[in-house]
């Protein structure tokens, strides 16, 4: 097992900890498990053990009317201030959890069994939780961590194959921004890591919530530095909001066409963007996908990271360095149609 202590969000990521050791790390107050039906059906002896709420599954369960019930739930089971929350899942569930947590009661401690490996390596990390407002993805939110995140390997052997390569897409990204040793390491251990090889899984959770810790220290508010994760995130949220990719797959998408831009706009070199989108690739993630370039466009301009005429948009200098560039608005869409049209896919 291996730890990340986050100094400034005093929270700690426990990696290759077992979720039957919970119990180590709950304060002695009353807790209440959240969790989503998936989870429930997979380990329902373990969630009895608990008080539970149990919330649908899927997008649903990150909006207002979500919100309302599990406030509900909670004041019904005699929650109060001293209450704990535990909220077991993926992204969906942590964020939700991790919302309520926050402004029920004003405020409670709450801590995560995180179970998909994009929340094992990114959701849980760096303290944001959000609700959706409409098609608007985290528009509600709070910067808030957890006091700890259980990432156990063992649990992504639940997971669809599918949400499997979702999580490899926000892995992948981690070494393309910051980490040329891990995109080695990810093109050299490609078989035994969709394999979900225990040792190796743990491994490399371990470097990519590493790369986010570093990063979400230096930064928490994300005022700079941390806008370096958004990479291939502008256009894969435009995309994820307009098909039913999933967020790794869409964020791919992004990464692909971010990739493409960096060509132009900040040096990466034609032989390394090749690189970036083989690996994509081999960990069969999509690489392009046909919305309309005006889907695309209106949603850029309601991006909510939008600061006035233009948008921070992060670029590949090289692999394992990325950097972030003010582009206006109305010339990130014409290069986005460009490069929409023309999708030149890399063979
Ligand atoms: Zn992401």
């Amino acid at each position: 097992m291996k730890s990340i202590h986050i100094e400034n969000q005093n929270s700690t990521i426990l990696i290759g900890e077992s979720y039957l050791n919970i119990q180590k790390y709950l304060p002695e107050k009353k807790c209440f498990l959240i969790c989503d039906e998936n989870i429930y059906a997979h380990y329902k002896s373990f969630v009895d053990d608990f008080d539970h709420i149990i919330i649908g599954c899927g997008e649903e369960i990150k909006t207002w009317s979500s919100v309302a019930k599990i406030v509900e739930k909670l004041l019904a089971g005699g929650a109060d201030r001293n209450s704990y929350l535990l909220g077991m899942g993926g992204g969906l569930v942590c964020d939700v959890t991790g919302f309520v947590a926050s402004v029920f009661m004003r405020g409670l401690d709450f801590g995560f069994i995180s179970t998909s490996l994009l929340s094992q390596v990114d959701a849980s990390v760096g303290g944001k939780n959000g609700i959706n407002f409409g098609k608007l993805k985290n528009m509600i939110g709070v910067f808030n961590p957890p006091q700890f995140v259980i990432c156990d390997p063992q649990l992504l052997r639940t997971l669809p194959e599918r949400e499997i390569r979702s999580g490899f897409g926000e892995v992948i990204k981690h070494a393309f921004i910051k980490d040329k040793d891990l995109f080695e390491f990810l093109k050299e251990n490609k078989d035994a890591l969709l394999n979900l090889d225990a040792a190796l899984m743990e491994d490399l959770i371990y470097r990519a919530v590493s790369i986010k810790t570093e990063v979400v220290n230096k930064d928490p508010f994300e005022k700079g530095e941390r806008k370096k994760l958004n990479f291939g995130h502008t256009i894969g949220h435009a995309i994820e909001n307009n098909s039913d990719l999933t967020h790794g797959e869409a964020v791919s998408v992004g990464m692909a066409l971010a990739t493409r831009l960096s060509e132009e706009m900040s040096g990466l070199s034609s032989d390394q963007s090749y690189e970036v989108i083989s690996l994509l690739r081999m960990y069969k993630l999509p690489v392009d996908h046909e919305v309309p370039a005006e889907t695309i466009n209106n949603f850029l301009i309601k991006d909510k990271k939008k600061n006035r005429s233009s948008i921070d948009f992060i670029l590949l200098n090289s692999i394992g360095e990325a950097s972030i560039k003010a582009i206006p608005i109305e010339d990130l869409k014409s290069k986005v149609i460009r490069l929409c049209k023309d999708p030149k896919p890399i063979q």
